[in-house]
């Protein structure tokens, strides 16, 4: 697939970082003239990944959190984010609704659901003690500026 933009990112995970990451997000998106609604959902979906890559993956070590954005044909938003950390044993088991690892941090379990929601795909790849790769692709479909290959 054409890669129409593209933009790589490393921070260490630090929750700090998650703002950024945000902020990243969106003005790597101003081009292709998101909505509101499509811009905010794709900052919820960014924050969701890097704050499980950040609290799950390394769980408070150190560590390096790794963003791909990319723009493909159609106004497709593509976005990889990967960690080197834990890993997850069961992947189909930790994308349950409600499941979680980290109950005592008031966590809800939620995060692959929301993720989920609001992207058109969810891909991830988890090999344990060597990390998780989540690769996601939502197409834009309002504000069409009538630039629709980019
Ligand atoms: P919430 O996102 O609602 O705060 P949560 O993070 O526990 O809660 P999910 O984001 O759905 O919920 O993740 C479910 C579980 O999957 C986590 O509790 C954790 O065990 C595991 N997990 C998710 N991402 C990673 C990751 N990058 N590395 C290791 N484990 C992960
Ligand atoms: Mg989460």
């Amino acid at each position: 697939m054409k890669i129409l933009n593209e933009f790589r990112c490393s921070f260490p995970a630090d929750s700090a970082n998650e703002g950024l990451a945000r902020a990243t997000l969106s003005a790597f998106l101003i081009p292709a003239d998101p909505t509101a609604q499509e811009l905010a959902d794709l900052r919820t979906v960014i924050s969701e990944a890097v704050t499980n890559a950040i609290v799950h993956g390394y769980r408070g070590r150190e560590g390096v959190v790794s963003v791909c954005l990319r723009m493909l044909p159609d106004r497709v938003v593509y976005l990889r984010v990967s960690d080197k950390g834990c890993g997850i044993p069961d992947v189909s088991k930790a994308m349950e609704p409600l499941y979680t690892t980290a109950p005592e941090e008031d966590r809800a379990g939620l995060g692959f659901a929301i993720m989920q929601t609001f992207t058109d795909s969810l891909q991830v790849r988890s090999i344990p003690d060597h990390g998780t790769t989540l690769t996601m692709r939502r197409k834009l479909r309002g504000h069409d500026s009538g630039n629709a290959d980019g």
